[in-house]
């Protein structure tokens, strides 16, 4: 692990687990199993720091660190894309754009740390001279899941870190490796010992700890909707901080009047980059009617090409599954659709050409909106077709779930494109385009998808406190008994 800016095991129980290469099946890493009294330990480094020597850093100061850390992490491109690789399956192309855009992460995030401030707040009181000043929320507990480890790790610790908070990270044992690794590049960075610590574990054991923990002021967590009502829980029992950035079922609505050739890309962008396993998925397509067939045996056709493989392999455009687990949830939640009555008119199975937990893209039509494929986030290549006949179908189909984190439209018309965009219940719209983002913009989700806000100024006002102080400035506070 990392704790206090030290490579460590872990303080009582000596166990480790692997962390298995999902393209061999292979176990590639070995890390620490930790337990509460880590926690213990980790956070008891970070409130040090936090009094210390990055409590003490100013706004210009803690810019000039995340600098450095965006250097450090370009220089260190190759290196954490590997690890990434091995770690989640991930593409090993994917993995190195991914960690390009960490480096973002942070140059936009020094790029708030001395910019951010309080105001001075005109009031009532003619004697009274009123300013707010925005203190760091202290110690935060960060908890990631496996399907993007660096990238959602960054959105938490970049604006944490501008802010003046010290953390305590918990990566997915899935993939533990590329949050260790950071350890040392932070401290040469001068992110001072026990402003950013590791610490290695499961659920139960270290993510329990770090949410119960009363001396961690907020937590910020990605992962599945299961977990974040758990996560939710725990921290409001001392009244902790809390952001979730959890689950989606968004939709992609295609329209009659649009660029079908764009849709087209987007749609298959949607779903299958990654396969599938992005909270962001499209994973519901409303097709109009006049357009479902022939959009959908395109869909088919382009979806059958896709070239399934290992990570590592520059020719392979989707790669695994990351775990058994997920594989056979995923393999389930076909056959339940099949089932219930849905069509399966493309993949479903899993490819015979490769040894690992490979899924194919799957496309099902005839989707009612109860049944469980339309509703339930599947994370893996499944993408569940349903037909609208008018806008207000499309929309209200699109709003039938009870997550809300995305969603998708496409249409040639602007009276259209911004009428059904303020109609849709997601965290964020997508026009004629899909899965972009930026550390500027605000991404989080409305209902079962979350609370609060990632990036932009929303993640730093996320990362702390609001002090308002009021000074009198005439030096006349009146006796409350005299009459
Ligand atoms: P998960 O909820 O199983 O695990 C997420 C993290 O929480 C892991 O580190 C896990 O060890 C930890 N954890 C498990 N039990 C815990 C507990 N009781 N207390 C505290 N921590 C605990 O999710 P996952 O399977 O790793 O990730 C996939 C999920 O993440 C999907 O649902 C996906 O939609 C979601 N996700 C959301 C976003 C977003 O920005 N909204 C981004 C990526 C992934």
């Amino acid at each position: 692990m990392f704790v206090d800016g030290k490579h460590v095991e872990t303080s009582r129980s000596g166990r480790t687990f692997d962390s298995v290469d999902p393209s061999t099946q292979q176990a590639w890493a070995r890390v620490p199993d930790a337990d509460a009294s880590d926690v213990d330990l980790a956070v008891a480094a970070a409130n040090q720091a936090l009094v210390g020597p990055w409590g003490e850093t100013t706004g210009v100061e803690r810019a000039r660190v995340l600098r450095s850390i965006a250097e450090k992490i370009l220089q260190n491109l190759d290196y954490l894309a590997e690890l990434e690789a091995r770690d989640s399956g991930r593409l090993l192309r994917d993995a190195k754009t991914q960690v390009r855009l960490v480096v973002d992460w942070f140059y936009y995030f020094a790029g708030l740390a001395d910019k951010f401030t309080g105001q001075t707040i005109p009031t009532g009181h003619k004697n009274m001279m009123v300013y707010t000043e925005a203190v760091p929320v202290g110690t935060v507990g960060i908890i990631v899941p496996w399907n993007a480890p660096l990238l959602l790790l960054a959105w938490k610790l970049a604006p944490a870190l501008a802010v003046g908070c010290t953390v305590v990270v918990k990566p997915s044992d899935y993939t533990p490796a590329t949050a260790l690794a950071l350890g040392p590049i932070l401290q040469e960075a001068g992110v001072p010992d026990g402003a950013f610590n590791v610490v290695t574990g499961f659920g139960p054991a270290v993510g329990e700890a770090i949410t119960a923990h009363p001396r961690i002021n907020k937590i910020a967590f990605t992962g599945s909707t299961a977990t974040g009502m758990l996560v939710g829980k725990a921290a409001m029992s001392n009244m902790t901080r809390v952001t979730l950035e959890l689950g989606g079922k968004s939709a992609q609505l295609v329209f009659e009047d649009a660029d079908i050739e764009s849709a087209l890309n987007g749609v298959m962008n949607g779903i299958f980059v990654a396969s599938g396993q992005t909270c962001m998925a499209g994973s519901r397509l409303l097709l109009h009617e006049s357009i479902h067939d022939k959009f959908v045996a395109e869909l088919v056709k382009r979806a059958e090409a896709i070239r399934i493989g290992p990570p590592t392999d520059p020719s392979t455009q989707i790669g695994p599954i990351v775990n058994a687990k997920q594989h056979t949830s995923i393999l389930e939640k076909i056959a339940t659709a099949q089932r219930q009555g849905a069509t399966l008119v493309c993949g479903g199975g899993v490819p015979s050409s490769v040894t690992g937990w490979y899924v194919e893209p799957t496309i099902f039509t005839d989707v009612e909106p109860d049944m469980e494929i339309a509703q339930e986030e599947v994370f893996g290549p499944v993408m569940a077709v349903m037909k609208f006949s008018t806008e207000a179908e499309a929309i209200e189909l699109a709003n039938n779930t009870r997550f809300g984190l995305a969603a998708g439209v496409w249409s040639q018309s602007v009276h259209r494109a911004h009428r059904v965009s303020r109609q849709l219940r997601a965290g964020t719209v997508w026009v004629n385009t899909y899965r972009a983002f930026s550390p500027a913009a605000p991404f989080g989700g409305f209902g079962h998808s979350g609370l609060g806000r990632e990036n932009g100024l929303e993640a730093m006002r996320s990362f702390s406190e609001t002090r308002t102080v009021w000074i009198e400035m005439e030096g006349e506070t009146r006796d409350p008994f005299s009459v």
